[in-house]
């Protein structure tokens, strides 16, 4: 079979993948995305959505806050398409413990230029009368919204189509060590570069890559328009969130554009089933309901698991693989994989084309981790 020789070829058509094909595209490169499911259908459709400045680290914060602008003016022209809602963060304080941690959290943030304001718990029932009782305040970031992943990831895949880069359904089998992509079907493919935006699935393809999958449950509710108006969430969660084994749930709601309650999340190592497991969700449920009671009297719809992809550190891993000449990666964004999108393509983009980019891109170098640096194609 006669192969086409894209410029680069990108393995994955999830929010990474489909941002990575956008911002190559733009700048004239040829592009052809390989995608074995549908686009979007991954880890990007199991996501809550959430776009959300974090800043565990000066890394961590300058990617997601660079990414909320870029998410910003991409949905501009047509923020329902996106199902985009600037409907803010609060970050719960549960005690006076929580409270500091949540100042801390103010301090950094309005450092780095991002609007937020500590609420009292005066202020914060006024905003969320939902919440339970006995509660310290909380944190209000403004500037973080919400967006539907898999429609988002769409409209990015469609611009780069539009501009000319090719969607191949199929799946790839294994990358040679000449830069080939083999197909599942025994197409042979010869791109220039290929990138690994695989997601969970990234060390299947390239073994050497540190990522492991880390599984999370979700929940929607029926309509209840006005029960709560912003993402809210436990400043717990930043323990829960980036332990590095062990299962755990963390208090994490969001208001859709619908007035349904999207319910998160949980998250567990050690396991690619993806079947719902009764006891985790109603861990989750419960861990939820204590936080806003009411939640216990409303239905659940639906409920889902989707693997992400999580890296040693915590960062995702872009840029160049360091021993694989013409292999790229784009993956390990674990829980933030929504948020850091647009700016994990910046990057990838920058870096190919030799540009400068808004951020520097040392800190999510794939040669950070020796395993990397050591591999042989
Ligand atoms: C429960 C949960 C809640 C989350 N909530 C949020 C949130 O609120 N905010 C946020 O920012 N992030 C969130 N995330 C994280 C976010 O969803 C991920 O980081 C992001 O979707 C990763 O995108 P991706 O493109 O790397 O992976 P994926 O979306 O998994 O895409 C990878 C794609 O590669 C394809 N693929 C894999 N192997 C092959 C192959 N061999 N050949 C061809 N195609 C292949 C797959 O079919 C898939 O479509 C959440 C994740 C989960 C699981």
């Amino acid at each position: 079979m006669t192969s086409p020789s894209p410029d680069v070829l990108i393995i994955g058509g999830g929010i990474i993948g489909a941002a990575c094909a956008d911002a190559l595209s733009a700048r004239g490169l040829r592009v052809t995305v390989v995608e074995q499911d549908v686009v979007g259908s991954g880890a990007t459709a199991a996501g809550m959505g959430h776009l959300v400045v974090m800043d565990d680290n000066e890394a961590e914060l300058a990617l997601s806050a660079w990414s909320l602008e870029l998410w910003r003016e991409f949905v501009a022209e047509h923020p329902e398409r996106h199902e985009y809602s600037r409907c803010g963060t609060i970050w719960v304080a549960a005690d006076d413990e929580e409270m500091a941690a949540a100042r801390v959290k103010a301090k950094t943030l309005t450092a780095h230029g991002l609007s937020c304001a500590m609420l009292d718990a005066v202020s914060l029932y006024e905003r969320e009368p939902q919440l339970r009782p006995g509660l310290a305040g909380g944190l209000l970031v403004n500037g973080d919204g919400l967006v539907y992943p898999p429609k988002s990831a769409r409209l990015l895949m469609d611009r780069a189509v539009a501009r000319g880069a090719a969607l191949v359904n199929g799946s790839v089998h294994h990358v040679n060590a000449d830069g080939s992509v083999v197909l599942a079907d025994g197409t042979r493919l010869h791109p220039g570069r290929v990138l690994v935006a695989a997601g969970s699935r990234s060390a299947a393809l390239v073994p050497e890559l540190p990522v492991q999958p880390k599984k999370g449950h979700v929940a929607i509710t029926d309509r209840y328009p006005g029960f709560i108006r912003h993402q809210l969430v436990e400043l717990g969660y930043i323990k829960s969130a980036h332990a590095a084994s062990g299962d755990s749930v963390a208090f994490n709601l969001q208001p859709r554009p619908t007035g349904q309650i999207l319910i998160g999340s949980s998250r567990q190592f050690g396991t690619t089933d993806p079947a719902v497991e009764h006891a985790m969700m109603a861990r989750m449920l419960r861990h939820a309901a204590t936080f806003t009671p009411a939640l216990a009297n409303m239905n659940v719809l639906r409920c889902w698991t989707g693997l992400r992809a999580a890296s040693p550190d915590g960062l995702p891993i872009i840029g160049p693989h360091p021993a694989r000449a013409g292999l790229w990666l784009a993956t390990g964004h674990e829980g933030l994989g929504i948020t850091t999108s647009l700016a994990t393509a910046q990057l990838v983009a920058a870096q190919m084309c030799g540009e400068a980019a808004a951020i520097p891109h040392m800190p999510y170098l794939p040669s950070r981790f020796s395993q990397m640096r050591h591999a042989h194609g």
